[in-house]
């Protein structure tokens, strides 16, 4: 197995081994807090092993392959996300090309300048956008002590954060197309927010509160 500890919060009292298929530091701790505040039998472990190839056409898909390829090789179930911003006017682009609208992976200063380009002529009324975030949550295929294979079981989850997109990129928090993102209900970029308020209320928040219950489910099963 490849995994390593991941300190998911105080008194966690190991029970349940999750592994979690993202190498994103900020993304490991969000989902170990939540884990911790809201699953504390549940010990998070970060994968290590094989990196699947991400050629899926949607996010669940994406994270599908991610969270598969991690209980396999772990035989522990596993957890993935994979998330994007889908433009209204480009019919949900970039949507999972995201990391890569401008031809290089994680040129994140590229794509949103790329993005804003492309809507230069785009009136303030259509220029609507939301960030979505898929989690897969896999069971390994398990083998019983009859010898019988029983199916892993497979769910996936997601959240999105409704907006628009300024003409101008404002704020130096966050990360990707935050300083072009004007959530719902607010009046700055999630640039401009603070990390806390986004991170509170952002695509991955929903996913992750989403996520509680069918963890919860599927350890049970
Ligand atoms: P990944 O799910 O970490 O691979 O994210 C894919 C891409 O979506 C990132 O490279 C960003 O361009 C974009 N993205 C996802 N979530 C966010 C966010 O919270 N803020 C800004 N960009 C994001």
């Amino acid at each position: 197995m490849s995994a390593s500890s991941v300190p998911a919060g105080s008194g966690t009292d190991a029970r349940v081994r999750v592994v979690l298929a993202t190498h994103n530091s900020h993304k490991l701790r969000e989902f170990a807090a939540i884990i911790a505040q809201h699953l504390p039998q549940v010990e998070l472990v970060e994968y290590d092993g094989p990196e699947p190839v991400e050629d899926g056409i949607t996010f669940a898909e994406n994270a599908l392959i991610k969270a598969r390829a991690a209980a396999e090789h772990t035989g522990l179930v596993a957890l993935a996300d994979d998330s994007g911003i889908c433009v209204d006017v480009l019919g949900g682009a970039p949507g999972v090309f995201s990391a890569r609208w401008s031809g290089r992976h994680g040129d994140d200063a590229g794509n949103l300048a790329l993005l804003l380009a492309q809507l230069g002529d785009v009136p303030d009324r259509f220029r609507g956008a939301h960030y979505t975030c898929a989690i897969a949550l896999v069971r390994p295929t398990e083998t019983r002590t009859a010898g019988a294979e029983s199916t892993g079981a497979e769910r996936t989850v997601s959240g999105e954060w409704p907006g628009t997109l300024t003409r101008e990129p404002r704020g130096a928090n966050g990360f990707g197309y935050d300083p072009a993102f004007v959530p719902e209900g607010s009046d700055l970029t999630a640039a401009e927010l603070d990390p806390d308020t986004k991170n509170a209320d952002s695509h991955r928040a929903r996913a992750f509160r989403a996520m509680v219950p069918a963890l919860q489910e599927l350890l049970q099963a």
